[in-house]
């Protein structure tokens, strides 16, 4: 057992000033040090005695700390014949042209919900976020949900706003009745209250955090690093925010994200489909981390959910993320 090998989901990303180590089947990840990122690139099936001899004496020690952090946090292991174990793919597909959508609401939106759903459904979207930002009647919430029983959708999240009649058990009861609910939030609200399935089926929850309109999207943050296959794969080769998306703004503009400024069209008098067909709609999918700037220098960038709405240089569609201060050069958040 002389060789070391890392878990085919196991995968190390390289930063400016330090790296680290995904574990996509966990979800979690580590730091590790550049120098062991680039022991494990350059010397990729090597046997132990092939690097010890390419290093001096004296840091033998420390290599094989290395190797045991790895070995004891889950990341790789040793093995003879490490030709066996094959590299996790890393492309990226879907058969559905959109996965995934925003649909956004308030009291003076004037466009059919339920019809917007089921054109998504359509497309067997995957994924639908729907954002109220005003208060909206019970019966109201159900009419839309109930497009969604018998739909292709995987996962609904849902955001609606405080209504002193929203209490714990409407909450559980609108998750139990319409089960693609994956996350139920009641935002404006006076208190903070978690609730989930017994299954962990679905999560609910109240949030003081008041979500007036769109402009509170595009937030980085280290708790919405999300180490998956999913987003590691998409991240390599497209927009992890925007690929494969469609929005229809609280006024009825269809766009790739409610917070960005080009409207493909009003949704009362233009399909979905005609908006995914229109010139340039689909021309940011394809911006991907590793071409934004700062990011393409970040260790986190296969894991950290971008945005080209809020960006620090509006005319650059390629700079970074305006809501992000980490600094990757100097591993610093501020
Ligand atoms: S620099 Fe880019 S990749 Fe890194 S945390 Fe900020 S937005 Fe995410």
């Amino acid at each position: 057992m002389t060789c070391f090998k890392l878990y085919s989901a196991c995968i190390p990303v390289r930063g400016a000033s330090r790296s680290i180590i995904c574990n996509l089947v966990k979800g979690n990840f580590n730091y590790i040090p550049n120098t062991l990122y680039d022991i494990l690139a350059d010397y990729k099936n090597c046997n132990i005695e092939k690097i010890e001899n390419d290093f001096d004496e004296r840091s033998h020690k420390e290599l094989h700390k290395h190797f045991n952090f790895l070995v004891e946090n889950g990341f790789g292991f040793w093995c003879d014949k490490p030709e066996e174990f094959i590299d996790m793919e890393l492309d990226w597909d879907r058969s559905s042209p959109i996965t995934n959508a925003i649909i956004d609401i308030d009291n003076l939106s004037k466009y059919d919900v339920s019809e917007v759903i089921r054109q998504l459904d359509n497309f067997r979207c995957e994924a639908l976020q729907i954002r109220c930002f005003s208060v909206i009647s019970i019966e109201e919430i159900n009419r839309i949900l109930s497009v969604t029983t018998e739909s292709n959708f995987i996962s609904i999240e849902l955001y609606l706003k405080y209504n002193p009649i929203y209490n714990e058990s409407f909450l559980k009861d609108l998750c139990e009745k319409h089960k693609r609910i994956r996350f139920a939030i009641i935002h404006s609200s006076p208190e903070e209250k978690v609730i989930s399935s017994d299954d962990d089926y679905y999560y609910a929850w109240f949030d003081k955090t008041e979500l007036k309109d769109e402009s509170h999207c595009g937030n980085i943050s280290r708790k919405y690093f999300s180490p998956n296959i999913l987003l590691f794969t998409e991240s390599q080769h497209f927009n992890n925010c925007l690929n494969r998306k469609i929005s229809v703004d609280k006024e009825g503009n269809i766009k790739n994200c409610p917070s960005m400024l080009m409207s493909y069209g009003k949704i009362q008098n233009t399909s979905l489909k005609e908006a995914l067909e229109k010139k340039g709609f689909t021309d940011n999918w394809i911006i991907k981390k590793d071409e934004i700037e700062v990011c393409k220098d970040c260790e986190f960038r296969y894991i950290c959910i971008d945005c080209r709405a809020y960006t620090s240089d509006a005319k650059n569609k390629y700079s970074k993320p305006a809501k992000c201060t980490y600094d990757p050069y100097r591993t610093t958040w501020s």
